[in-house]
């Protein structure tokens, strides 16, 4: 929304990339070619990517745009939306990059605590927002590291109540068991980030996608590098949009597993918190994380900023089968 952008970027122009048809192409100091097409410039605006990616989502084109990773996207909202000196705010724990990029883009990073069940409560969320008067809230839904997934009715709350630019970044969208359809149609205020890291299985390939407003995708194509995003992660996203069957049936397998290893973590009292993301948030006493190490078995620890706090993702079945195992003995030998 104009009323948001920052003053400067209201004045820039988005740096155009013209395609046209060629015979000869001496127009951009390209080398020669000695692997099949490399030698060119990506597709800018990874326009054929785009537009099946918006054929998917029953969108326009000019109402995606791609990044390097939903990493690069977030880092661009800022890019456009943040004056120095303005206030960020977010819940917490939540993302740790959202304080990250504030920082580094000179804003002032606020963050209104979730309540002991790692629950928000929206009233309080939405009167801390307006307290402190901030210009960009970002809310990561499914949160990551809780895993607590906030309704779509309170998302449109917020949206309608604060005074603010806000990202919804759904990197874990696809492991809920919402309709994954998104509202910038009827929200002007909103940007919806997604990715391939998480449910695709690519984190490797560094790609995501922002869906939001025309008038707010041309404000980031303002503050985005030309061909952000590489020749080869254009063509292995396109290859993996059109055969969803694999992803479809890894999302089925990791919530039947995350289930299964709720309910584990849940009978040897480790607190799990309800998820509808690839991982489970749970407490538990050192020797847990110690035994799992010594297998080097890597789960996140949150010790420092909230003791006693682990994030463990959801791997294949055998995997999480090993770790039930490792848990079962160190629960075994200290009891
Ligand atoms: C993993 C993650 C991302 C980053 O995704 P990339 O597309 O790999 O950059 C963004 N937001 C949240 C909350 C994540 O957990």
């Amino acid at each position: 929304m104009e009323k948001y952008v920052r003053e400067e970027i209201k004045k820039l122009n988005a740096y155009e990339v013209l395609n046209k048809d060629f015979t000869i192409k001496l127009d951009a100091n390209e080398g020669v070619e000695w692997i099949k097409g490399l030698n060119r410039y990506p597709l800018d605006k990874s326009d054929t990517l785009r537009g099946e990616l918006a054929k998917k989502l029953g969108k326009d084109k000019d109402e995606i745009v791609l990044g390097n990773g939903s990493s690069e996207l977030i880092e661009l909202a800022m890019k456009a939306y943040l004056e120095a000196g303005k206030t960020v705010v977010s819940f917490s724990p939540t993302f740790s990059m959202y304080q990250i990029f504030t920082i580094i883009h000179k804003g002032n990073y606020e963050e209104y605590p979730l309540d002991d069940k790692k629950k928000l409560n929206i009233e309080g969320f939405v009167e801390f927002i307006q307290e402190k008067k901030a210009k960009l809230v970002i809310i990561s839904n499914p949160n990551n590291p809780t895993g607590l997934f906030i309704p779509r009715e309170e998302i449109k709350k917020i949206l309608t109540s604060v005074d603010a630019m806000v990202i919804l970044d759904e990197a874990y969208i696809e492991f809920t068991n919402e309709p994954k359809t998104d509202f910038t149609k009827e929200f002007k205020n909103m940007l919806v980030l997604r990715t391939f890291s998480k449910a695709m299985g690519l984190a490797g390939i560094r790609l995501g996608y922002m869906i939001a407003d025309k008038e707010n995708i041309g404000y980031i194509n303002r503050v985005r590098s030309p061909y952000n995003v590489n020749a080869l992660t254009q063509e292995m996203g396109l290859k993996v949009l059109n055969d969803q069957e694999i992803t479809n049936k890894n999302i089925e397998m990791i919530k039947k597993e995350r289930e299964k290893m709720r309910l584990f973590l849940q009978g040897k009292d480790l607190n799990p918190f309800p998820s509808e993301a690839n991982f489970l948030f749970f407490q538990a006493p050192k020797a847990v994380f110690d035994a799992l190490e010594n297998k080097a078995v890597l789960i996140r620890d949150f010790s420092g900023k909230l003791e006693g706090y682990y994030r463990l993702t959801i791997g294949t079945p055998q995997e999480n089968e090993s770790v039930r195992k490792i848990i079962k003995e160190v629960q075994h030998a200290t009891s």
